[in-house]
């Protein structure tokens, strides 16, 4: 159903597109700066109450029913706490813990320290990533989690480690790799929902040199810049996330072939060509909503829950939508049409029950 506010109009305002004519006013409208989408997320705390959905791309777009992992965990602490970065979609966050379990079980990772995941309602961000705007990428420090508790200016201020050789350009530095840096990136390349795992070349290259395990998976560690100090996980789209555009499956086989060998020339580290002629390209315009899918716009408008406790995953807990579900009254008001699925027609789901 198509809903559309009415213009209500004052004597005088009507007076005015008489006497100054439409074109003004037009004008008017069309030079009236849109925020950039950063802005507007970027300035959400809380996320939008609705059925956890993925809308748009990795790198362009925006999240519903977002959940917050809780800071702490007994195999993970939450790291940069006032970036306000620790949401995601529910499928996302239950990975991040069950990674850190199975780490901690098998690998001889103590505990996982969570870098940024996404925004309350995802989107782009003020600072740094390109993605992480769908709530389905998450980067985990290369550093393991020390056995105490951090304090939250740790949290702040604490450096992550880099895997890499001081002054020895794309080597990993034996003395910091550890197998149990190997087998906690190749445990998060296992599960079958990691669609990618972003790591720096030198990492990659000395998984393809020593990984002596299962290697059917290396093929989703994918070298990218940077990724030193941590690495990036990013999961599939959600099934019965319709709204989420998926990425290229990466290409058959462990991707320790000339892909990689390309990371070692002079090419990805050469500085860009210009062109004596080229004209002075145009300033980027920042992304505005309009260049986000039309969902974001009431991605931003649904109302939140009440506090973030409402909205932070409960380790263990089945049901993973279980948020109170918006009202059908607050679904319906000032929000923009065809936001799929309709709200008011979601199946209710419980609340989550308490954690023990
Ligand atoms: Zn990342």
């Amino acid at each position: 159903m198509t809903r559309k506010k009415p213009i209500l109009l004052s004597l005088g305002a009507k007076a005015m597109i008489l006497l100054t004519g439409l074109s003004v006013c037009f004008a008017d409208m069309a030079t009236a700066e849109e925020p950039p989408a950063k802005e507007l997320f970027g300035g959400m705390k809380l996320p939008a109450r609705a059925e956890p959905q993925a809308y748009g791309f990795y790198s362009r777009g925006c999240l519903a029913g977002g959940v917050a992992i809780p800071t702490d965990g007994p195999t993970w602490q939450a790291m940069r706490l006032s970036r306000n970065r620790r949401w995601g979609h529910p499928q996302m966050i239950s990975l991040v813990e069950q990674l850190s379990k199975d780490a901690a079980q098998y690998d001889g990772w103590p505990g996982l320290l969570l870098g940024d995941i996404s925004q309350p309602r995802g989107g782009p961000m003020l600072s740094g990533h390109a993605s992480h705007q769908v709530g389905l990428d998450a980067d985990i420090w290369l550093t393991p989690m020390p056995s105490r508790t951090l304090t939250a200016s740790e949290r702040e201020n604490l450096s992550a480690t880099s895997m890499l050789k001081k002054n020895a350009f794309l080597t990993v530095d034996p003395n910091i790799w550890t197998p149990s840096h190997a087998r906690v990136i190749m445990r998060a390349a296992s599960y079958p929902q990691v669609e990618r795992i972003f790591v720096n070349p030198a990492i990659k290259k000395k998984l393809c040199d020593t990984w002596t395990g299962d290697r059917s998976h290396l093929g989703k560690v994918r070298p990218a810049y940077g990724h030193d100090f941590h690495f990036h996980i990013r999961i599939k789209c959600p099934s019965g996330s319709v709204g989420c555009k998926s990425q290229d499956p990466v290409a058959a086989g462990d991707g320790c072939d000339a892909s990689l060998a390309w990371w070692f020339t002079d090419e990805p580290w050469a500085p860009p060509k210009k062109d004596p002629n080229a004209k002075p390209a145009p300033k980027a315009k920042p992304v505005g909503l309009g260049d986000l899918p039309k969902a974001c716009a009431l991605v931003l408008d649904t109302p939140g829950p009440a506090s973030e406790e409402e909205a932070t995953f409960r380790p263990g807990a089945t049901g993973l939508a279980a948020l109170t579900p918006p009202s059908p009254a607050a679904a319906g008001s000032g929000t923009a049409p065809g936001f799929p699925p309709d709200l008011a027609k979601v199946p209710v789901p419980r609340v989550r029950p308490a954690a023990p």
